[in-house]
């Protein structure tokens, strides 16, 4: 199993960068399972990450990887897969990356139904650049920037991607690793823009200042707070957990066959 995955790693790049304890290996393995299960080819998958901790992961992924800038991700990404469709797009990003600077963005690759997979490592914080309150920070928790406990509402980063019109829609922990494959590989079957959100955590940071223990004890939070979701949606929810699984799913056109379509129709009447 270790050489399959081998295979897509540089392993020239590590040891990597993350702190002991961090969630981000946790979904970057649960990544690569899902590259293996689709069995794509190396050559013709892209990897295009944002800027901060998670988006480390395209360094020592060996693919087509572009690390681009701070919230700019599905920008590249669009780019991209709107010149070569055939592509197989990734897109990496972290919660800050991708609910704050880059919020716009999500709306709007959403919006288009591009056919993008978006992976969001959500540690409801900022990592790299020292621990600062996110858009996905829960209410009440500490931050570098909130010592006192932040006052702003979280986002459901999950609800925005489906308000915005993604038309697959998943979220998993790394507690539930496995899940995180499923969705993923589901996702990029997806002919549209899917948007996986895996909730990973950051004992350095978020876990510090909200006295959440050790990396493991964060891990079993995830597993008391997240709930999975049942066919026939008969879970029941207490204050403050969430559901992971499948959460939307639908179809819409997708937005660079549509726009083939408009060059072919302009070259038809001869334009
Ligand atoms: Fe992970 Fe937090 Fe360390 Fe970044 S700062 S590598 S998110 S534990
Ligand atoms: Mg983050």
């Amino acid at each position: 199993m270790f050489s399959e995955i081998n295979k897509y790693l540089r392993l020239d790049k590590l040891p990597h960068i993350w702190c002991p304890g961090c969630g981000d290996g946790i979904v970057t393995a649960a990544f690569l399972r899902a590259v293996k299960e689709l069995d794509l080819d190396r050559n013709n998958t892209v990897v295009v990450s944002g800027i901060g901790c998670s988006s480390r992961a395209s360094t020592y992924l060996d693919f087509n990887t572009l690390h681009s800038t701070h919230g700019r991700a599905l920008t590249f990404a669009t780019g991209i897969k709107l010149s070569k469709p055939k592509l197989k797009v990734f897109v990496i990003m972290g919660d800050g990356d991708c609910g704050a600077i880059g919020g716009n963005h999500l709306l709007h690759a959403a919006r288009r139904n591009i056919d993008l997979t978006a992976i969001v490592f959500n540690n409801s914080i900022y990592g790299m650049t020292g621990g600062q309150y996110s858009p996905s920070t829960p209410i009440e928790a500490k931050a570098t920037t909130a010592p006192y406990g932040n006052i702003e509402r979280a986002f459901d980063l999950t609800e925005i991607a489906k308000t915005a019109g993604a038309t697959y829609v998943g979220r998993a922990t790394t507690y539930h690793s496995h899940l995180i494959t499923k969705l993923i590989v589901e996702g990029a079957k997806n002919k549209g823009f899917s948007f996986i959100e895996a909730v990973t955590s950051c004992p350095t940071y978020y876990g510090r200042y909200n006295k959440a223990g050790s990396p493991a004890d964060m891990v079993r939070w995830q597993k008391d707070n997240f709930i999975v979701k049942k066919k026939d949606n008969s879970q029941k929810l207490k204050e403050g957990q969430f559901l992971v699984g499948e959460l939307y799913k639908s179809s819409a056109p997708e937005y660079c066959e549509q726009y083939d379509k408009i060059i072919l129709s302009a070259k038809q009447r001869g334009e």
